[in-house]
């Protein structure tokens, strides 16, 4: 899953995204409302952490922007302790769910999951597919009850299948979403993760749809 950071202030810019990032996701940050506004409008994030007091270009003014050019991502906006105006302005220019400052950092990551968890129309933090449970809180996963060892890269390409259960994701689409916007992106390196988190799986839930992309689904509707 990847997520995009706007917030001008350094060191609460660099603390979002480290502690985003360990928890497994892929981080793109700006630092001011402009770019943040385009890195919203041109990539393609599963989530964002938008501050509204921003140069050049307001939160509420970014958010506004993307929702009238349809953008749909679930925007966490971080507001100023008590001002009510903010957090009444930011859900109506689009947010999802807010934070004020100062925060703890265990709050937002839990608010982010609760956004990736809802987007994807799950209701608890663990998402499950036949034998396989991904628990979303503790970034961990289980087959039939054992804990299997993955990479933060396997682990990324299994979250967002898992996210996205029944549906079948374009190889373009899984490394839009697990790399972050600097990376070299290699398509055919999804096929690799894809056969060696197949392995380690050990149970029949990730299919490849030939000529589409991938697929988690139940062992049952395997082909
Ligand atoms: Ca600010």
């Amino acid at each position: 899953m990847r997520i995009l950071v706007v917030e001008d202030d350094p060191d609460l810019n660099r603390q979002l995204v480290t502690a985003l990032g360990d928890a497994g996701y892929v981080v793109d940050k700006a630092m001011d409302g402009e770019e943040g506004h385009y890195l919203g409008e041109t990539e393609p994030y599963d989530a964002v952490v938008l501050d509204l007091g921003l140069p050049v270009l307001d939160g509420v003014s970014v958010l506004e922007k993307w929702r009238r050019a349809g953008k749909k991502m679930p925007v966490l906006i971080l507001t100023a302790r008590d001002r009510w105006s903010d957090k009444v302005a930011g859900f109506d220019a689009g947010a999802d769910d807010y934070v004020p400052k100062p925060f703890h950092m265990e709050e937002v990551l839990a608010r982010v999951r609760a956004l990736l968890r809802r987007t994807a129309g799950h209701a608890t933090s663990e998402i499950t597919c036949g034998p396989m449970v991904l628990d979303t809180k503790s970034a961990r996963v289980t087959v039939n009850g054992t804990a299997i060892k993955l990479t933060s890269l396997e682990f990324r390409l299994l979250a967002y299948l898992m996210h996205h259960v029944g549906k079948v994701v374009s190889r373009t689409e899984l490394v839009e979403h697990l790399y972050d916007q600097d990376f070299d992106r290699d398509s055919n390196t999804i096929e690799v993760f894809v056969g060696r988190l197949r392995k380690k799986l050990g149970v029949d839930v990730l299919h490849t749809i030939r000529g589409m992309g991938y697929c988690i689904s139940e062992p049952d509707n395997a082909k």
